[in-house]
């Protein structure tokens, strides 16, 4: 094992594993930390992924730390602290107060930040993080239920969070490449800087900074700075050339989605759907139950698993959804419905299944939970950021594609199990 990363929540995680597949890293995907008696997967990284984004900070430290105690544990020789390309974080943290144990616990006295991913339009200049071409703040982030993020200059957000100072590389050091950058934070490090945030506004930015930091004992970032690292680990002689890292057993079975997500993205994939493969509606208005609602869906199953891909959707749009959150509450509302889809995966597997898409980060985690699921082998990606992956743990051989709820393009539920032919 080279490369150990902790994720702070669990589609993140998935991003961060596929983007070490397409560089060449044969990835693991681990939820919540591993038993100190668990093996180290056979795998050139491991990606830990936590819920750790919005939980108590005290709480994320823990969690981090330990898993980072088995990481090296596990021989790992560099350490990813992946959060979200849009920096989001309480005004308590997370990421400063987990980069700063991350950095003690290592012996470490620097570390650098770098959210950006032009691919998904973020990026990062003089310090600012951009998505598209306005400000984070203004990027609609600023109202975010949970980590809202009102100033897009990331060295005063990370200073607010940390006990150490930030500095900065700038585009016009990116720019020069990766000696420039190295010489730049080793300066910054000597200097007494904790942190630097560096800016990067395309791939061969963030492939520099990743030559860069070969050397650092920690990297933090979004999953766009680690396409840098698996060339670190092959230089050093470390890391075979691999012809297919993403490969995954071969798995036969029945084919199904679960779509829980209510993103405009997903609503178009399923309308996409219904012109070509059965679609059935839960309706959490008419059958308030997450066992009743369950069955429902079960029942129409029944009979129709096979090779042809069968969708249950509890998605829908706006006004149906605030209907259903008047009724029952909001958070009530979810819980219920990812209570339902948990049980539905469970008998779908049950039943034959074996390929599953499960479209919704809440209910991906709900379905994963509910099935046992303790780790994903990460395949090919099918659309940017969403893998095939083979579960570990569970009762069955399986292979799931847990889909964010933007993510995708609109014919994704059937070009899912059709790359897989
Ligand atoms: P995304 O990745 O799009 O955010 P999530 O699964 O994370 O998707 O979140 C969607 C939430 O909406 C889940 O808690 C899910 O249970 C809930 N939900 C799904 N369908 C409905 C509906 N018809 N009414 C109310 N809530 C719903």
């Amino acid at each position: 094992m080279l490369l150990g990363c902790i994720a702070d929540d669990f589609t993140g995680a998935t991003d961060l594993a596929s983007m070490l597949v397409k560089h060449g890293m044969r990835t693991v995907q681990r939820f919540g930390v591993p038993r100190d008696d668990e093996a180290a997967p056979d795998a050139d990284a491991v990606v830990v992924a936590l819920k750790s984004r919005t939980a108590p900070a005290r709480q994320a430290v823990a969690e981090s730390l330990a898993a980072l105690g088995w990481l090296r544990r596990a021989g790992c020789r560099q350490i990813f602290f992946k959060y979200c390309s849009t920096f989001d974080s309480t005004e308590a943290g997370n990421i400063g107060p987990v980069a700063d144990a991350l950095l003690a616990a290592l012996g470490a006295g620097f570390a650098l930040a770098c959210p950006a991913f032009p691919l998904n339009a973020r990026s990062v200049y003089q310090g600012y993080l951009f998505v598209g071409g306005v400000l984070l703040n203004e990027s609609g982030m600023e109202n975010h239920p949970l980590t809202p993020m009102r100033d897009a200059n990331l060295v005063r957000v990370l200073s607010r969070q940390t006990e150490g100072t930030v500095g900065l590389v700038p585009y016009a050091v990116v720019e020069q490449g990766a000696a420039a950058i190295r010489d730049a934070m080793t300066a910054m490090a000597e200097q007494g800087r904790r942190y630097a945030i560096v800016d990067a506004v395309n791939d061969s930015h963030l492939l520099a900074i990743g030559a860069a930091a070969a050397s650092h004992a920690l990297i933090t970032g979004g999953s766009g700075v680690a396409m840098g690292l698996p060339e670190n680990f092959r230089r050093a002689g470390l890391l075979p050339e691999r012809t297919d890292p993403g490969a995954l057993p071969a798995v036969a079975g029945a084919a199904a989605v679960l779509a829980g997500s209510c993103s405009r993205a997903t609503l178009g994939q399923l309308g996409f759907a219904r012109e070509h493969v059965p679609v059935f509606e839960l309706d959490p208005l008419a059958v308030p139950d997450a066992a009743r609602l369950a069955a429902g869906a079960i029942d129409w199953a029944s009979g129709r698993l096979g090779a042809t891909p069968i969708v249950i959707a509890a998605s829908a749009p706006p006004d149906k959804v605030a209907a259903v959150q008047q009724l029952l509450g909001r958070d009530a509302a979810g819980a219920l419905i990812e209570d339902a889809m948990a049980r539905i995966a469970v008998a779908l597997v049950a039943g034959g299944v074996r390929r599953l898409v499960v479209a919704g980060g809440e209910t991906a985690g709900a379905v994963v939970s509910q099935l046992g699921v303790r780790s994903l082998r990460i395949g090919a990606e099918i659309d940017p950021g969403v893998p095939w992956t083979y579960a570990e743990g569970g009762d069955a051989p399986l292979l799931l594609a847990l889909k964010s709820g933007n993510f995708g393009a609109r014919d994704f539920f059937l070009k899912a199990f059709a790359v897989l032919d």
